[in-house]
């Protein structure tokens, strides 16, 4: 069997199950530094930027010691999934080979692994939105305005079940383990900036005809719960008729405006209680809000999500 990865955990940490648990710690441990570290990181950073705020009114970094506890708990389970999907293709356990790493293999697998991935979270996203396996999904959706700490705090089963990609994926697909680990690694920063709660990747490539996501994507489904179900990008929710109706034209709004199109037609047009920045902080609804504009744009004011709506979020302004 050709494999490039070939007892990684036997190489590093010796074989057996306390191998196994070397390999799991030592992801565990990488993953969770990676998450406080950009977490706080950005957090930081976020503090510049009030006029990209997607949802002014509400403040989600009220609820980040709940998230980070519970991330710590939920990356317990990613951390296996990937531990055990690694350790099989190390051992051979899996239906084919791994491919070798190679110049084509490795951007190969790495885009077939991000449209597999993609179609397994929109359609598992979905079954976790039903009403019976709703219960393991609804700790996530407290966080009706997610912040950079929001991307992890899942329940554990709603992550195993999720994260089993990493499981599953490498019993059926050739991926280099290198590869493997690669794309946990971007999704866990792409994670991360998707629930970031401020908006900076908007333009041509985030909107049709391009299939790509900014960050409002997922934020939308925080917000309004029932729309915008996959992870790298709207093919499926264009497919399943789930795509927020004025995602595109929302993604223009951002670009044209370079900030909240809301907070900076109000601050040109000199509605805010106060100008600048601290205006800009002190808005008191929700996005996408019922407003002048959005009239005109015809999007309707949608009822927050009541389901799993938290309370720690309350409203400012
Ligand atoms: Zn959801
Ligand atoms: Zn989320």
């Amino acid at each position: 069997m050709t494999n490039a990865f070939e007892g990684v955990e036997t190489l590093i940490f010796g074989d057996g199950p306390l191998g196994f648990l070397a390999l799991f710690g030592a992801i565990y441990a990488a993953t969770f530094a990676i998450y406080l570290g950009f977490g706080a990181t950005m957090t930081l950073l976020m503090r510049r930027y009030p006029e990209r705020r997607i949802q002014p009114g509400r403040r989600g970094e009220k609820r980040a010691w709940k998230e980070i506890r519970q991330s710590a708990w939920s990356l317990v389970a990613t951390s296996l999934c990937v531990a055990v999907g690694l350790t099989m293709q190390a051992k051979g356990w899996t239906l084919v080979a791994p491919l070798a790493l190679s110049w084509w293999s490795v951007p190969l697998m790495f885009v077939v692994a991000m449209i597999v991935f993609d179609t397994w979270f929109y359609w598992g996203h979905r079954a976790m939105h039903l009403k019976a396996l709703y219960p393991f999904h609804q700790f996530h959706h407290r966080s009706v305005a997610p912040t950079v700490w929001s991307n992890d705090s899942f329940t554990f089963v709603d992550a195993l079940v999720m994260q089993s990609f990493y499981i599953w994926a490498p019993i059926f697909l050739p991926i280099p383990p290198l590869v493997l680990v690669g794309h946990r690694v971007f999704d866990h920063f792409n994670g991360m900036i998707g629930h970031l709660g401020h908006e900076f990747a908007a333009s041509k490539l985030t909107r049709a005809p391009s299939p790509m996501v900014c960050t409002v994507y997922h934020d939308i489904h925080h917000e309004q719960f029932r729309y915008n179900f996959a992870n790298f990008f709207t093919f499926w929710d264009r497919v399943g008729g789930t795509l927020h109706p004025h995602y595109d034209r929302l993604v223009d709004r951002w670009q044209e405006a370079g900030a909240n199109p809301n907070l900076a037609e109000e601050a040109a047009s000199g509605t805010s209680a106060r100008k600048g920045d601290r205006s800009l902080e002190g808005h008191s609804s929700a996005y996408p809000r019922e407003s002048r504009d959005e009239r005109r744009l015809g999007l309707r004011s949608a009822s927050p999500n009541r389901a799993g709506a938290s309370h720690d979020e309350a409203t400012v302004g």
